[in-house]
């Protein structure tokens, strides 16, 4: 029995990937490869020292996920692919729509032709929308400001619409806080395409000198100095919480939506700090406009993981950034 992957060859997907074959599963990796390499699955197995089986294929490309369906007993999904770039979605949502909904229409409907009922699906923090206070908990209202968090937020309704109609499922939907850090032995980590949109592969860009400055977007919010407060989480613990979350699948039907954030929320200023200790220079940064659509805080109540799953994030910001240092350096092109 294995477990798929959909975007298994992407930034959280491989650090599962390894946490996963770690723990002595087996695992078949579907991605296209729209927005990673090759190359990390050939680290996945460098770091475990065990060949997954992978497919570059399409979610959208049905006959080849029968056939990947046909060619292994896959128990359970793991469903990462999608894309992701918040700007970008709003410039090409008919692109993001496709691609995010029907490859998850897709997916589902070959799993259930297949009888297996069991994903694991990556969610985000997004769904809190800009309205709910802050800490944000799963019972909350979900909305969504842009086509990708459209996406998360119609994705977590279709899952949950099919439960309904077949109660044999076992839904869990992921609701990651900011997923960051790279793996220890520095191969695995962030590579995004062309200038970063996220605050900690840019910092690292300027730390190495790919990028001459950082914008801090905004030191007006009403936080401790002003920048804007996200729960920052190390991708190791975030990928860790997806075993426990597929042990939990095995066990139980239903639908549950968890947070996956450590629950403490740092401004971007102590992020700075904290990356310019781990590698050792000052990051190069000036204040500029609030970016459109941010909030000004945001971060999880994690007890729901803890209690349902046992789960808890265990490392801090300066490993994150340590760990992001490492891996940068080990990389300075990426993978
Ligand atoms: P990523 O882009 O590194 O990984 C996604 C992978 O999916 C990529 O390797 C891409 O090639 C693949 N993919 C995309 N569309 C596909 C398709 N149609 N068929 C096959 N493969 C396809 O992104 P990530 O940061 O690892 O994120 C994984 C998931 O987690 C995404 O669904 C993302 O929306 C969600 N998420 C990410 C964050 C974050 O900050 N990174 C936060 C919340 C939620
Ligand atoms: N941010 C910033 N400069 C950047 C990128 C991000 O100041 O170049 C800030 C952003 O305004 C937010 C935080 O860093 O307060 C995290 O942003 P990111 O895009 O990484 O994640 P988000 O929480 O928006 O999904």
């Amino acid at each position: 029995m294995a477990i798929l992957i959909t975007g298994g060859a992407g930034f959280i997907g491989s650090h599962t990937a390894v946490e996963l074959l770690n723990a002595g599963k087996e695992i078949v990796i579907v991605d296209n490869l729209s927005n990673s390499k090759a190359e990390a699955v050939r680290r996945i197995a460098q770091i475990t020292g065990k060949e997954p089986k992978f497919y570059q294929a399409d979610l959208l490309d049905r006959p080849a996920m029968e056939q990947i369906f046909n060619e292994n007993n896959i128990e359970a999904v793991v469903h990462f692919a999608g894309l992701k770039a918040v700007g970008e979605s709003v410039y090409k949502p008919l692109e993001y729509y496709h691609n995010n909904i029907t490859g998850t229409l897709v997916l589902c409907d070959v799993m259930r032709s297949h009888g297996c009922k069991k994903i694991v699906f990556s969610s985000s923090a997004t769904v809190y929308g800009m309205n709910n206070p802050v800490p944000f908990k799963e019972g909350m209202p979900t909305s969504a400001t842009n086509p990708y968090g459209y996406t998360k937020v119609m994705i977590e309704q279709i899952l949950t619409d099919l439960h309904t109609a077949d109660p044999e499922w076992s839904v869990v939907l992921l609701r990651y806080f900011n997923p960051i850090g790279a793996h220890k032995s520095g191969l695995l980590g962030e590579d995004p395409n062309g200038i970063p949109n996220n605050l900690l592969p840019y910092i690292s860009q300027v730390a190495i000198g790919k990028l001459e400055c950082l914008s801090i977007f905004g030191n007006d919010y009403e936080t401790h100095d002003g920048t804007g407060v996200r729960d920052y989480i190390h991708v190791v613990d975030l990928a860790l919480g997806h075993l426990k979350a597929l042990s939990y699948a095995e066990t139980h039907t239903g639908v549950e939506a968890v947070n996956l954030g450590t629950g403490v929320g740092y401004s971007v200023l102590d992020v700075v700090h904290s990356f310019e200790k781990a590698c050792g220079k000052p990051i190069n940064y000036h204040i500029a406009p609030r970016r459109a659509g941010d909030i000004a805080k945001n971060y999880a109540d994690p007890a729901k993981a803890r209690e349902l799953f046992g789960w808890e994030a265990q490392l801090g910001l300066d490993e994150m950034c340590q760990d992001l240092w490492n891996f940068t350096v080990k990389n300075p092109q990426g993978l």
